[in-house]
């Protein structure tokens, strides 16, 4: 008979992490979803407060947690760069601090840990598509830097944990994700783009529209992150995790506009600081060792995100 395992899942409460505990919940896993609820909504884990194995904790990862599980997997962290650079020292804290004590945790308790990393440890990328040997270009005195060094560093001390104490870990590098439950107002463009659309006002294009991303559904990335977990324990990545169809952001105002019949009309606006100028995942690796690749083409999966939105704006 399989034993139920208690997993903990860090920022479980956030966009990604919700569904991560949706997964893991259906799979008869017993979940702890730990938050600070910095970005992270009750409302994205209410309909599983009924679950008799799923437990939420208001706690942040910056100071030490003493609790009994058997994995962790570690989302804690804003994600789009307006709630990063919001508080841009607590970012790197929440990366860095927050990386030490659940690995010290994971120590401790002899247990394995999973890092959501990210494929802004690449910065903007001289090598393309990105593959995991590609040490990346990272502006370490720019305004992403909080999130692309903090997530560097965490990187680091998992490697460093693992050489040092024997610890068991995986690290993905997680690309570009998308799907619902994203905060309508947390400044990513896919649901900038679906929001402004949907209320027929301007779609805010940054700089020309021509740099590119790579959109992964949110399911198929919850899968990666469960098979690379569950993958033997010399499997420690880093593995790049992400959908590698690529689209300029022109062509996704475009998309979004005709999908949802819009009378929207695309608005140049200032490009950020630093922003990557193109992205890709090589997707080899995870092909090889997890035998995973994304299922869900961008067009699907935006007539999913476009039905929550148009639910939620309702
Ligand atoms: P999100 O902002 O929706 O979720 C992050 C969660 O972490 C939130 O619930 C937030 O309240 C919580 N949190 C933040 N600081 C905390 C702290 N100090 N202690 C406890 N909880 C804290 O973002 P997301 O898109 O779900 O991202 C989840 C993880 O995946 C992050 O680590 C992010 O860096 C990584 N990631 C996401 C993407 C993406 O495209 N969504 C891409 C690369 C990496
Ligand atoms: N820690 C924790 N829970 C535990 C064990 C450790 O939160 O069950 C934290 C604690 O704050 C500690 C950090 O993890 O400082 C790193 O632990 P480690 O054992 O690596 O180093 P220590 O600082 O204890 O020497
Ligand atoms: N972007 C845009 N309009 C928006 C929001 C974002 O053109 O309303 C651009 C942004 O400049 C970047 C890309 O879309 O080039 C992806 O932005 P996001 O914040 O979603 O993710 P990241 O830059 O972290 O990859």
């Amino acid at each position: 008979m399989k034993t139920r395992k208690r997993v903990l899942v860090t920022g479980g409460a956030g966009f990604l992490g919700s569904h991560l505990c949706e997964r893991l919940l259906s799979a008869d896993n017993e979940v702890i979803c730990l938050d600070n609820f910095y970005t992270g909504r009750k409302s994205n884990v209410i309909h599983l407060m009924d679950n008799r194995y799923f437990e939420v904790m208001r706690h942040d990862v910056c100071f030490p947690l003493y609790v009994e599980v058997d994995e962790i997997y570690n989302l804690a962290c804003p994600a789009s760069p307006i709630h990063y650079q919001f508080d841009p020292v607590q970012t790197t804290k929440t990366s860095v601090h927050g990386a030490i004590n659940m690995l010290g945790l994971a120590k401790r308790l002899k247990i394995k840990i999973l890092q959501a990393s990210t494929s802004e440890v690449y910065g903007d990328p001289a090598v393309h598509p990105q593959p995991e040997s590609y040490w990346g270009n990272v502006n370490t005195i720019g305004p992403r830097a909080c999130y692309d060094e903090g997530k560097r560093c965490a990187e680091t001390l998992f490697f460093d944990y693992h050489r040092q104490h024997g610890l068991k870990i995986k690290v993905a590098r997680i690309f570009n994700t998308y799907g619902p439950r994203m905060m309508q107002n947390d400044g990513r463009v896919v649901s900038n783009f679906i929001v402004q659309a949907l209320q027929n006002e301007d779609i805010t294009v940054y700089g020309e529209g021509s740099q590119t991303r790579s959109f992964c559904y949110v399911d198929d990335l919850c899968d990666g992150l469960i098979r690379l977990m569950d993958s033997p324990d010399d499997v420690t990545g880093p593995v790049n995790l992400g959908n590698p169809g690529e689209f300029t952001i022109l062509e996704l105002a475009q998309k979004v506009i005709n999908m949802i019949g819009s009378k929207s009309k695309i608005v140049f606006l200032e490009l950020p600081a630093d922003d990557p100028t193109q992205r890709q995942p090589d997707i080899t690796m995870a092909k090889e060792i997890l035998g995973w690749v994304p299922a869900v083409p961008l067009d699907e999966g935006l007539v999913k995100t476009i039905a929550y939105f148009k639910e939620a704006l309702a």
